[in-house]
């Protein structure tokens, strides 16, 4: 199954985007496919075995290390 390295994001950035909230310990999104998503700041999983549109253009908080991530394909 793919892993990729999420895109770290300024927060003036992400204004406007829906953001998900991540919590240290567990993935903020899990399950649904096969692709999983790293921090791009400290590697901490983020959203595990997820489908492709589940991770399309979100912006995720990292709770270990606090940084936004957006998904890699998503470029602007
Ligand atoms: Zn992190």
């Amino acid at each position: 199954m793919p892993q990729y390295d999420m895109m770290l994001l300024d927060p003036e950035d992400a204004e406007g985007a829906d953001i998900i909230r991540h919590e240290a310990g567990k993935p903020a999104r899990e399950g649904g496919g096969d692709e999983t998503y790293r921090c791009g700041g400290c590697k901490t999983k983020l959203l595990v075995n997820v489908a492709h549109h589940d991770a399309h253009g979100v912006v995720v908080k990292c709770g270990k290390c606090g940084r936004l991530n957006i998904e890699p394909h998503h470029h602007r």
